[in-house]
């Protein structure tokens, strides 16, 4: 699903991130359906989107947010109407591992300034896996609920976001760079680690002979 440099067609990148398309051609490529119910009394209206239709009239390219305010109910005590969408399909972590050019974005948004965190998607896969709140099948849409830990410095939990940072490494980056800010500091910390790793410890050899004292009379 998520083969190649290129989210797959109903994806984009958006400022460097994963990000669902927002227009409606992308909840069509998707397969995400989308309707909506007023609880309203006087309303109780239900809608549902007949997406390809719209894309026949033409309406493919319109996002989904306008699409679903003009489709409010116009009333002057307001508009009870909830959407739900139902996506087909659901990307999960164990659809990016082992591609160079994906990593996870940790950030708290809480009050508290904590540094952006950027780690491989294996690593946060592991770290799922060891505190069993999520593994390979982790939806990349639930990703900050499956940090088990709160944030270290305004200890909540409540604040956590993570990102799909995803480049493309056949087009030139932003500022004439190669490669994105965080895949050079990644890459960086990894070294560093593989280094770390093969600095073996010396090996504690036998005891230093004792100095013979000359016995001299
Ligand atoms: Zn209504
Ligand atoms: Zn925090």
């Amino acid at each position: 699903m998520f083969a190649g440099n290129r989210p797959p067609p109903g994806w984009t990148i958006d400022s460097g991130r994963l990000a669902e398309d927002p227009r409606v051609v992308g909840y069509i490529q998707r397969n995400c359906a989308v309707r909506g119910h007023c609880q309203q009394r006087e309303c109780r209206r239900s809608v549902y989107l007949a997406l390809d239709q719209m894309q026949k009239d033409g309406q493919g390219l319109l996002p989904m947010r306008q699409v679903l305010q003009t489709l409010r109910c116009n009333k002057l005590n307001g508009c009870s109407i909830t959407w739900v969408e139902e996506p087909a399909l659901k990307p999960t972590l164990g659809m990016i591992t082992h591609r160079d050019h994906i990593a996870i974005e940790v950030r708290c948004t809480g009050p508290c300034k904590t540094p952006t965190f950027v780690t491989t998607v294996a690593a946060f896969i592991a770290r799922l896996q060891a505190a069993k709140t999520g593994g390979p099948d982790t939806l990349l849409s639930k990703l900050a609920e499956a940090i088990p830990e709160p944030c270290g410095k305004c200890k909540d939990t409540r604040f956590w976001r993570a990102d799909v940072l995803w480049y493309d490494p056949t087009q030139s980056q932003p500022l004439g760079r190669k490669v994105p800010f965080w895949k050079q500091e990644l890459d960086e910390r990894l070294q560093e680690a593989r280094f770390r790793a093969a600095e073996k410890p010396m090996e504690p050899g036998p005891p230093p002979a004792q100095p013979r004292r000359s016995r001299r009379a």
